[in-house]
């Protein structure tokens, strides 16, 4: 079988939400405002971005880097990513958050980014500021990265779609796309999706490498 595995970063790849960090590190603003308004659906996640990163009134790489080199990635990640070169499966990073933190917390841990496939946003400082690149210029979702988008390319090229993820931006891909949705356990992904016969939770990368062991073996 041909199977695709699309797979978010922060909070999935990541024990904690990078982007999150920063902003709780950066900023004494109320940026958890706007995604409340995200979840009630009042905005998309580019709005959003927008509000939250320009609350950051002065910042350096130094600082940024200081914050990014504390996040830890889930111990059997690594296992699971060499079961998945080993066996040649389609893996891709499609994440809301900025390649500049993903390839160096990646680098971080011993894994190449290189070798890896990454959709995601960046950024760059402009005078102290972080001034925003969005991958997606633009979208009926008003995606910053639309997961959407990228999700449907994906499965026109293969058989099955497996989807993993923890948070809001994962849902509108994975209820829609996905044939397995491969959800965090306890966080929005799964709270919202739960009663989907799609759906499976997950602690750590060892459950969904056993998990992925079952059904390409059915
Ligand atoms: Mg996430
Ligand atoms: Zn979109």
């Amino acid at each position: 079988m041909n199977i695709a595995i699309c797979c978010d970063f922060d909070g999935t790849v990541t024990l904690t939400d990078t982007g999150k960090e920063m902003l709780t590190s950066l900023t004494t603003k109320d940026w958890q405002y706007y995604d409340k308004l995200v979840i009630n659906g009042e905005i998309g996640t580019r709005a959003a971005l927008v509000k939250q990163w320009g609350m950051i009134e002065h910042t350096t790489m130094d600082e940024i880097f200081e914050i990014v080199d504390r996040i830890k990635i889930d111990p059997t990640f690594l296992d699971f990513y060499n079961w998945i070169k080993k066996n040649g499966i389609f893996f891709i990073i499609l994440s809301d958050g900025f390649h500049t933190y993903i390839t160096r917390i990646l680098e971080n841990h011993g894994i190449d980014s290189e070798k890896l496939v990454i959709k995601a946003n960046d950024m760059e400082l402009v005078d102290n500021k972080i001034h925003l690149k969005f991958l997606t210029d633009n979208c009926e979702h008003d995606c910053a990265n639309c997961k959407y988008s990228q999700v449907l390319k994906i499965k026109e090229e293969h058989d099955k779609v497996v989807y993993i993820g923890d948070g809001l931006s994962d849902i509108l891909p994975s209820e829609k796309l996905a044939d397995y949705i491969i959800a965090k356990r306890n966080e929005d992904l799964a709270k919202k999706l739960h009663e989907d016969p799609r759906l499976v939770e997950f602690s750590n990368f060892k459950d969904i490498q056993n998990f992925l062991e079952k059904i390409l073996n059915e």
